[in-house]
């Protein structure tokens, strides 16, 4: 084939990249200028993996036999009609991924609500930043993570970044940072912070402690932006009787921050000309996370940033589709157009695009953390099917997820290779991955974005649409097309006149390389590269302060449990690290788990560098190597969560989630670290 302009597979950024056969070339495209991280240069290998599955298979007597595809799916459609004719509908569960295209999203939320009828579908993104998401629409009236280009980055003198180090997670990012002055809040000391004019180093968990002291330390200075706060926001009173209680220094008191620094913090943003604050997963995952991101949304409000141009507040969307996936309906209380489930104009709408009647569509179903755990349980699914996603690593308190899915009658698991969860599974499906297939994503600014196919998938492998087709058929329900494009042009119906509206993107116009962000409502819309310029997306146009109350960790150390731990990812990894622990360049760097300790707490242990140490919760333990930071707080502990078995991070983490998002709580749990001997 020739060389193809697509996307790396991996994360929100959506690098611009040309594939010559599988060889990865960089291209210019706004968001990378030409850059890709060590994950995109690799990502050619993903598709010659000697571990790609190729033939369906079955779980006979314990083991896994190939099976034809026609076996498997009628297998499967048999087992899904049975267990729904047995127990109901909701016997039948669907888990989906922010990896998979905007196209799979769709199919999968149209056929559990029709083909299945079942109510209990959600998917991996609600680990990954539906907090801000829920944050977003509360205060904005609509979640686009960024709402202005990434490129308008470059003309901000200051940027304060939340629980974001882009230097590891996304590194061509950071050259939109390089004029600025970053202030970087990070209880660790990353390779992010490392470049910050100010690092605030806040306890893990106390995050809205800070964001209110320096919303404090604004008003305090003077700083308020009093004619944007009248024009353009309601509830500041609210808000702001909340945050005069937090006063620097009781903030100091609470997050370890010392009052000077948020002081500072204050007036490097009130001073810059354009200033932009961005939040990411070290402040969104968290039982609070929601609260969270409205403090560092109420200090963006009360700086006038929000919906001026050069200047705003955005979220940075981690997983490639991140953003497109939370908006077409594979989330448990949502349709297309990022529309609400429970609304009837919604429900009316999307019933008549799908040619059924609204009231045989399901409301609103568990959160995924909830739903995986109802997972076998007399009241919860029998069976579920996976798209897109490994469970098994990345849920939270995941020992007992591994539990959960053993106890159902029925997995089926979708992927290209054998991930932890489809080593589970009684069948699994090998489906085509990102260069085999077009697809539509959209990145973490909103913008649609067509990742085409560039080569042709092995014999044997399905596409997911395609495997949707089949089961639809299987069970007696037409209208899932298995083509990408005929699927998007249903799509963009589906969203018309929704939040994001899509109904004048086209395959034509993106294949024409028009940037077209959303909403796009007209075929000749040029798209909304800046939103919220003129109004916010509530129907008076005003942006909204939350009342935002610090209630911190929804667990605190004690004498059995006396250490913090987070966790997080690294350079080399990409989430559970399904895909990049395939790759040798990848792995070879970091090849196993580890958690950073400081030295004198490692040692207190009886641990030295290198050691296997053991750090445990009251959910789990886990192993993994110990590597000496100095940089680190003594009474923090941090590990990736990208790899299996008994180095599974989410082995002890907190599935506390938020009220608001359902968010569970990664980022902070009591744990003690002792030898693998020890207790
Ligand atoms: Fe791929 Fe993200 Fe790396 Fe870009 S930053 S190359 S999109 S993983």
């Amino acid at each position: 084939m020739p060389q193809v302009d697509t996307h790396c597979p991996y994360c929100a950024l959506q690098c611009g990249m040309r594939l010559d056969g599988v060889r990865v070339t960089p291209r210019d495209f706004p968001v990378n200028a030409g850059g890709l991280c060590q994950k995109g240069w690799t990502a050619g290998a993903l598709l010659t993996s000697p571990r790609r599955l190729t033939t369906p298979m079955i779980r006979v007597d314990g083991a896994l036999e190939p099976v034809s595809w026609d076996f498997a799916l009628d297998f499967v459609a048999r087992k899904l009609a049975e267990l729904k004719e047995q127990h109901g509908p909701d016997a039948v569960a669907v888990f989906g991924g922010g990896g998979l295209t905007n196209e799979k999203a769709y199919l999968l939320g149209k056929f559990a609500r029709v083909a299945l009828g079942t109510s209990q579908i959600d998917y991996n993104g609600r680990f990954c930043m539906s907090s801000a998401a829920a944050a977003g629409i509360k205060a904005f009236g609509a979640d686009r993570g960024m709402p202005f280009p990434v490129t308008d980055l470059k003309n901000a003198d200051v940027v304060l970044l939340a629980g974001a180090n882009p230097a590891e997670t996304m590194p061509p990012f950071v050259q939109h940072l390089r004029g600025a002055d970053l202030i970087v809040v990070d209880p660790r000391r990353t390779p992010t912070a490392e470049s910050a004019g100010l690092h605030l180093a806040p306890a893990p968990g106390t995050d809205l402690a800070l964001a209110l002291g320096i919303l404090h330390a604004v008003v305090e200075g003077g700083h308020l932006d009093r004619s944007y706060v009248d024009a353009r926001t309601n509830e500041f009173g609210e808000a702001w009787r909340i945050a005069a209680t937090w006063w620097p220094e009781r903030a100091e008191r609470v997050t370890g921050v010392p009052a000077a620094d948020m002081r500072l913090a204050a007036a490097k943003l009130a001073n810059a000309r354009n200033a932009y604050i961005l939040t990411a997963r070290g402040t969104e995952q968290h039982a609070t996370g929601t609260a969270n991101v409205g403090g560092w949304i109420n200090l963006a409000l009360s700086l006038g940033l929000p919906g001026r141009e050069g200047s705003g507040y955005g979220c940075l969307t981690g997983q490639g589709n991140g953003q497109g996936g939370r908006e077409h309906g594979q989330k448990a209380d949502q349709l297309p157009g990022y529309r609400k489930l429970d609304d009837p104009a919604a429900r009316e709408y999307v019933a008549g695009v799908w040619g059924v009647d609204p009231d045989s569509l399901p409301g609103p179903g568990r959160s995924a953390t909830e739903l995986l755990d109802a997972l076998g349980t007399d009241e919860g699914p029998k069976a579920l099917m996976v798209f897109g996603s490994n469970v098994v690593v990345s849920a939270p308190r995941s020992g007992r997820v591994q539990d959960r899915l053993s106890a159902l009658d029925f997995l089926v698991v979708a992927d290209f290779v054998l991930s932890e969860t489809a080593a589970l599974a009684d069948v699994v499906l090998p489906v085509t991955q990102w260069a085999e297939e077009d697809g539509t994503l959209t990145n973490l600014e909103g913008r649609v974005l067509l990742r085409r196919k560039a080569i042709d998938a092995p014999p044997g492998v399905r596409s997911d649409l395609d495997v949707l087709n089949g089961l639809a058929l299987r069970l007696g329900k037409a209208g899932f097309p298995a083509d990408p494009e005929t699927v998007f042009e249903e799509l963009r119906i589906a969203s018309k006149g929704g939040v994001a509206d899509y109904s004048g993107v086209s395959y034509d116009r993106l294949r024409d390389g028009e940037a077209l962000h959303w909403p796009v409502p007209a075929d000749d819309h040029p798209g909304t590269p800046r939103m919220f310029l003129d109004a916010f997306a509530h129907p008076d146009g005003r942006a909204r302060f939350a009342p935002v109350e610090y209630s911190g960790p929804a667990e605190l150390p004690d004498e059995e449990f006396p250490l913090q731990a987070t966790t997080g990812r690294v350079l080399q990894h990409y989430q559970s690290g399904a895909q990049t622990r395939l790759i040798k360049e990848l792995d070879d760097v970091v090849p196993e788990a580890f958690v950073e300790v400081h030295p004198d707490t490692a040692k207190r242990a009886g641990l030295e560098e290198g050691d296997p140490a053991r750090i445990r919760s009251r959910r789990g333990e886990t192993v993994a190597k110990v590597r000496f930071v100095q940089s680190l707080k003594p009474d923090l502990v941090f590990l990736p969560f990208h790899f299996p078995g008994e180095q599974r991070a989410n082995l002890f983490t907190n599935p506390a989630l938020d009220p608001v998002s359902r968010m569970p709580e990664f980022k902070v749990c009591a744990v003690s670290l002792s030898t693998v001997d020890g207790a």
